[in-house]
């Protein structure tokens, strides 16, 4: 077998990576036909490809590099974990010195009194743990018939069986086996979408009862939980009405079941505050964590637990634990990455300077024929595409059809820029630049100007 390197020819690499690499949420066979985009360096929001192209990367990864690439503090934190300890256990009795002072890190950044981390490492096992969680903590409290969690249909929580259950994507659902049991779901506060005629308000409030009513209908004293990202991000980077979140609360509290705030985007920062929960005003009792946490620089995240429920769970065993939870070298990493963010002042720029900057040349793309609606909250942000603004219209075409239409011609013009269905989303690092954000704002305009003749060409610019 040949080693191949970043400067081996692309399609040698294209080659060996159709033959044996298999591709995350991928119709492997329509890749290989293509070719994957080879992503050889980064640098920033930059990235560089195989072929020498520079692209901005408005996604960030996904979701995960707040602190943009290339920062050699973090190389190096890890280059020192590795040669001190690289690897040991946190289960029979034993920790380590990056575990402690990450988790104690992580209590001190977390709103209330969410002061206690259980490691994993990833988003999907973190909601793994707080499904096992929430219902070992009723029956230790006695009520061992609180079962059910709830959950929102377009929700993304993971794609392990736990939490691809605990998500609402019908298309994971209909495959290998999922949901299981246990899990309900009620609909999202997508009113572009799903608003008909209401007002905004008044759909947040109807889709808030709905929590109410699905507690009703399971039976209060059957209810576990609710589990909800503070705003959507791979749904469509979905912004609830103002009026859903003090609705939930007091919900949650009137039948006092657990709130699961994910925050495995919205957390450190990409709101603009430290946690989406602190933007939308509600007090979970654990928080789901990732992604940003280590900037994407190690793989880990976890479950941030108040002090009542871990002090519940510490009440008896909990047979669940991950061979990597608060692996040394991630936690090192991570408490770099935590230590930047903070000192350099990223998040309080995310809040005063360039997320209203992009803000505000975010939603002028509505000015565009395209854009019905721009929606941004900090550095997170979707456009609806229409083919008819004032009735809010979806495209007569297949959904995503135009969004994917959308994305090859920002690929094409170097802006990563994601699809969900025909709505067009970023999440760029937290450093970027107000320069970079005109460079942004200019190539998505320029992809919706390509698109937008595309779609005319084809005959695609029809309302369902
Ligand atoms: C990405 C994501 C997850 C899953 O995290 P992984 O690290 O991919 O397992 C869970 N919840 C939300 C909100 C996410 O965006």
């Amino acid at each position: 077998m040949t080693i191949l390197t970043p400067n081996s020819p692309t399609a040698e690499l294209q080659r060996a990576d159709a033959a044996h690499h298999m591709h995350p949420f991928t119709h492997g066979q329509g890749l290989n036909d293509r070719g994957a985009r080879v992503i050889t360096r980064a640098e920033g929001c930059w990235l560089n490809d195989s072929e020498g192209n520079r692209i901005l990367d408005a996604m960030a990864g996904l979701w995960c590099v707040n602190i943009g690439y290339g920062r050699r503090e973090l190389a190096q934190a890890a280059a020192r974990q590795m040669e001190e300890l690289p690897y040991y256990n946190t289960f029979f009795q034993t920790t380590h010195v990056p575990a402690i002072n990450l988790a104690a890190r992580i209590a001190e950044l977390a709103p209330g009194d969410l002061n206690h981390v259980f490691f994993a490492s990833s988003g999907s096992e973190a909601n793994d743990t707080n499904l096992r969680l929430v219902r070992t903590y009723w029956a230790e409290k006695g009520q061992p018939e609180r079962q059910w969690v709830i959950s929102r249909w377009n929700a993304y929580h993971g794609s392990s069986v736990g939490s691809g259950s605990l998500g609402g994507m019908k298309g994971m659902h209909t495959q290998g086996g999922m949901p299981i049991p246990g899990i309900a779901h009620i609909d999202q506060p997508d009113w572009w979408s799903e608003g008909g005629d209401m007002t905004p308000e008044d759909f947040g409030r109807a889709r808030a009862k709905q929590l109410e009513d699905k507690i009703l209908e399971l039976g209060p004293e059957n209810v576990a939980a609710f589990i909800a990202e503070p705003v959507q991000g791979a749904g469509g980077v979905i912004v609830a009405p103002d009026t859903y979140w003090p609705e939930v609360q007091k919900i949650v509290d009137k039948y006092g079941i657990l709130l699961i705030a994910d925050e495995v985007i919205c957390g450190f920062g990409r709101t603009g505050r430290w946690f989406g929960s602190e933007t939308v005003g509600i007090r979970p009792d654990i928080m789901t964590i990732a992604k940003g946490l280590s900037s994407g620089y190690q793989p880990i995240g976890g479950s941030v637990l108040s002090d009542e429920v871990a002090s519940v769970i510490s009440g008896t065993e909990f047979n669940h634990g991950y061979t990597y939870s608060g692996h040394p070298v991630a936690c090192a990493v991570a408490l770099e990455n935590l230590r930047i963010l903070d000192e350099e002042g990223v998040v309080d720029r995310v809040a005063s300077d360039t997320g209203p900057y992009l803000k505000e040349r975010f939603e002028s793309l509505t000015d565009h024929p395209l854009v019905g609606e721009a929606k941004i909250v900090g550095m997170m942000g979707s456009l609806a595409l229409t083919p008819d603004k004032a009735s809010r219209a979806a495209f007569a075409s297949e959904a995503g059809t135009v969004g994917y239409i959308t994305r090859e011609r920002c690929f094409a013009n170097n802006l990563i820029m994601r699809h969900v269905g025909d709505r067009m989303i970023i999440s760029p690092p937290l450093v970027i630049s107000r320069e970079e954000i005109d460079v942004l704002i200019e190539r998505a305009w320029q992809s919706l100007d390509e698109a937008h003749e595309e779609l005319k060409a084809q005959g695609l610019m029809k309302a369902r």
